[in-house]
């Protein structure tokens, strides 16, 4: 049955992603929002690692496709939930990891609800960003008689290839450079760094980012999505009996907006941002994918976000991709572009299983699932 193949497509996909080593792909779908039509959607959730986008005739080549990833989030899933099945990451912090957390999808696809939260931020609705640090609060508090932890935050953004502070307390987003020291790798050494003990510190700082984002907006309409921001956390643990120290740090990066523009109609200003998104969006995703097949030639070279990241993308960091998507039927083009993206930072050989007709559901999975065997058997 459908439900059978589905199951067996499952485990073997996750064979594959155990091999692939240390790359995650979470999709998140938004709900319709408040005052939309709560019309049809493309996007059918089937399970918690499978969905199916259909493409009415009106927006392109009928069709229904499958996309599987190693947890899907459907449109009432809570930041909570959200948060719960991000946390094993986010711990393996304090153990001398490096993480690297993204959120990746076109304007308005829920990027920033999933890591910050909405603009109307409650208890319940706090995101990842800020979930993550009171976590990490919360299991150094738990092991302060063995370990003790400091923990400090830089946070940055790249426009237009240059990284600017946003911890600047005078408003002025200081341009800053990319270095890399034999001692602390790749980083930012004139951005502030800024030591945070407590929940109500990381609340102030991420206030002060957003407050100071907002400055340059009104220089350039709606500049943060066309913007990559990179909160950063640095940890540094002191084992209490050996004085033995460890260091982890982490990168929550909430992505420029990934939709296409239209070159015929973009100019100037608007032209060199989408250009410069666009080289460092694909060169973000030329490294993670040849991390996924493991190629010796990683091009970390080929933009500044790249480069940022350099030391927390690939070794034995762990890599963390939120892919969003709206559920709009005017979106289906940009949803499939961004799933299409999904799948090369994933697994390369999975391919998806196109559907067109009910009746062949379940011949197309097969064939899905011999591409999947074979793939293991290569890798093996
Ligand atoms: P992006 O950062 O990708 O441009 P936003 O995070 O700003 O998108 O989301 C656009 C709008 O949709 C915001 O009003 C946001 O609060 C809302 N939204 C996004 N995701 C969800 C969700 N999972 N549940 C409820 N509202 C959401
Ligand atoms: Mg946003």
């Amino acid at each position: 049955s459908y439900q059978k193949v589905l199951e067996e497509n499952r485990k073997l996909y996750n064979q594959v992603q155990d091999l692939k080593g240390n790359i995650r792909v979470y999709c998140r779908v938004r709900p319709f929002l408040p005052g939309q039509q709560n019309g049809l959607s493309t996007v059918d959730h089937i399970d918690d690692e499978n969905i199916t986008i259909t493409t009415p005739s009106k927006y392109g080549k009928e069709g229904k496709k499958l996309f599987t990833f190693n947890k899907v989030f459907g449109p009432s899933a809570t930041q909570a939930k959200v948060f719960a099945d991000t946390q094993p990451l986010i711990r393996s912090v304090l153990d001398g990891f490096n993480v690297c957390i993204f959120a990746y999808g076109q304007t308005g696809s829920g990027k920033t609800h999933t890591m910050t939260g909405p603009s109307d931020l409650t208890k319940e609705t706090l995101g990842v960003n800020y979930r993550a640090l009171s976590d990490l609060f919360l299991i150094s508090e738990q092991r302060r008689d063995v370990i003790s932890y400091d923990i400090s935050v830089q946070m940055v953004e790249i426009y237009n290839e240059q990284v600017r502070d946003l911890l600047t307390p005078d408003g002025v987003n200081k341009k800053v450079e990319i270095r890399n020291s034999s001692q602390k790798g790749f980083n930012v050494p004139d951005a502030n760094l800024v030591p945070v003990t407590s929940t109500s510190d990381v609340m102030n700082l991420m206030n002060l980012g957003h407050k100071n984002r907002a400055v340059s907006a009104t220089a350039m309409n709606d500049r943060s999505s066309r913007s990559h921001s990179c909160l950063t956390v640095h940890v540094q643990g002191r084992n209490m009996t050996s004085g033995a120290i460890l260091r982890g740090s982490m990168h929550l990066v909430d992505l420029a907006g990934s939709e296409r523009v239209d070159k015929s109609e973009a100019v100037g200003d608007r032209l060199k941002e989408a250009t410069h998104i666009n080289k460092s969006l694909s060169a973000l995703g030329d490294v993670i994918s040849s991390l996924a097949q493991k190629n010796s030639h990683v091009p970390y070279r080929n933009s500044k976000l790249t480069q940022l990241l350099q030391d927390s993308l690939g070794g034995q960091a762990k890599t963390l991709m939120f892919v969003h998507i709206s559920p709009e039927l005017n979106a289906v083009g940009e949803t499939l572009s961004t799933l299409k993206f999904a799948e090369r930072v994933s697994t390369v050989e999975l391919g998806t299983a196109r559907v067109n007709k009910e009746s062949s559901d379940v011949k197309e999975l097969k064939e899905q699932i011999a591409g999947l065997k074979a793939a293991l058997a290569r890798k093996e």
